[in-house]
């Protein structure tokens, strides 16, 4: 798709197209059964190669070190970024990394940006966001049992998160906690900063998910927090203000997590095409010939570019009248999204047939760790219903 792509833009994409390819794609060839902690050093100095071609954190305004590309143009990279798998990390682009720098520009104090910001813009360190609770329900983030009580200067934090992606290795957390729980339900909680090494801060276990224990960047950890204190001043915004940066982080990150689902759809597609090109099921006979093959591929490529379509225009009017204005369009785009790209990476794998789920090509991994697309970040239902609620307002439903 290129209608009304502005030249540079084209240029930076077929840069980030080129360096994925050449540098990142060998990757998939040494990575089988490695642990993510042992590649860190190899996918470092690919960055070293991704600053030297200024193309380092794309996302991040050029004040901060980064590209500074706008919402839409970023959007698109982060498509081309999602073909491999260190695609975002090895440009700094990594979820949750990248929401937090958001965060922490859009609503850190100086003192806040100094410290947690910068190691995060050079590379030096990673972070983790820490909402979801195991015992309560994810889909209602308003309902969680963490709680910051202040003592004097002090927030004294107790509770269990789950699912804190990235948090082995991580040098803080942005955690989510009740501060006010006598105030209306979308202000009661807090978003908080805590270095992982403060007392009473432990990373239970890394959550094995789908047969892949995880670790480093790559893993979802379950964490305690004992009587964790910290400074008032590692409170991000105004206390109870946690829910509202989390809706400001989440409009963006879905047009991201979007984006990416779609590079994850155009390079299974790309392999689907190769692999029914060129394997024969009966000499001279390509599976390519099968009709089935042919529905499955033209199904993919209508998905993927009508998916990619609605993100790009939810980007657009987001950029337009804001993401309040822009509930309907960006819960569409996920739960389309996520299924488009779930359903081209299992027809691939399909055509793949038993090599498809080994781990001589990417497809297995985009399965392992992609199936999640329709649960995080909102499950499909609450997206579903989000949409259908607004649409039935239209008709008069529910009666005031
Ligand atoms: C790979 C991965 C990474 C994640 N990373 C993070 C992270 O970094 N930080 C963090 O804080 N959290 C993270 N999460 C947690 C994620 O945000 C939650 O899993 C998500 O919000 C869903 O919450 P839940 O798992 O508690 O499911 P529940 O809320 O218990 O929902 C279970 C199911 O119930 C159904 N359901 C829920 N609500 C409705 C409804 N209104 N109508 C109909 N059906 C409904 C849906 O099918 C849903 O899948 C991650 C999760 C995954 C899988």
């Amino acid at each position: 798709m290129d209608f009304s792509i502005p030249q540079e833009t084209k240029e930076v994409l077929a840069r980030v197209r080129e360096f994925v390819t050449q540098e990142l794609y060998p990757i998939e060839k040494i990575d089988q059964g490695k642990r993510f902690g042992e590649l860190v050093p190899m996918l470092h100095e690919k960055r070293d190669k991704v600053r030297a071609l200024g193309l380092w954190q794309p996302q991040v305004p050029q004040e901060y070190g980064g590209m500074g590309l706008g919402f839409l143009d970023h959007a698109m990279v982060s498509e081309e970024l999602a073909r491999s798998p260190y695609g975002h990390y090895v440009c700094g682009a990594q979820a949750p990394d990248a929401g937090n720098i958001e965060i922490l520009i859009e609503y850190g104090t100086e003192a806040q940006r100094e410290r947690w910001l910068q190691p995060l813009l050079s590379g030096e360190s990673r972070s983790c966001f820490s909402m979801t609770e195991r015992d309560r329900p994810g889909s209602n983030p308003v309902w969680m049992d963490t709680t910051a009580v202040r003592e004097g200067d002090d927030y004294v934090i107790n509770g269990e998160k789950w699912f804190t992606t990235s948090a082995d290795g991580a040098a803080f957390a942005i955690v989510m906690a009740v501060t006010n729980p006598e105030a209306p339900p979308h202000k009661r909680a807090s978003q908080i900063i805590v270095p992982t090494d403060t007392p009473g801060f432990s990373l239970v276990r890394n959550i094995p998910c789908m047969g892949h224990v995880g670790d480093d960047w790559m893993s979802h950890g379950e964490i305690k927090y004992d009587n964790v204190r910290v400074p008032v001043e590692n409170c991000l915004g105004e206390e109870g203000s946690g829910f509202a940066i989390a809706q400001s982080r989440l409009g963006a990150g879905r047009i991201h997590h979007c984006m990416r689902w779609i590079g994850i759809a155009e390079r299974s597609l790309d392999l689907m095409c190769r692999r029914a090109a060129m394997r024969e099921i009966a000499p001279g006979e390509a599976l390519a010939s099968r009709q089935t093959v042919q529905n499955w591929i033209a199904e993919s490529r209508a998905a993927i570019d009508a998916a990619r379509l609605m993100v790009l225009n939810a980007a657009w009017k987001i950029d337009n009248v804001g993401a309040r204005e822009s509930r309907i369009e960006i819960s569409t785009i996920k739960f389309y999204t996520a299924r488009a790209m779930l359903d081209t990476v299992d027809r691939a794998i399909q055509v793949h047939g038993a090599l498809g789920i080994s781990d001589d090509t990417v497809l297995q991994s985009f399965y392992r760790h992609e199936r999640a697309a329709r649960i995080y970040d909102g499950p499909d239902e609450v997206h579903k219903r989000v949409v259908a609620r607004q649409i039935l307002k239209e008709y008069g439903y529910p009666k005031p």
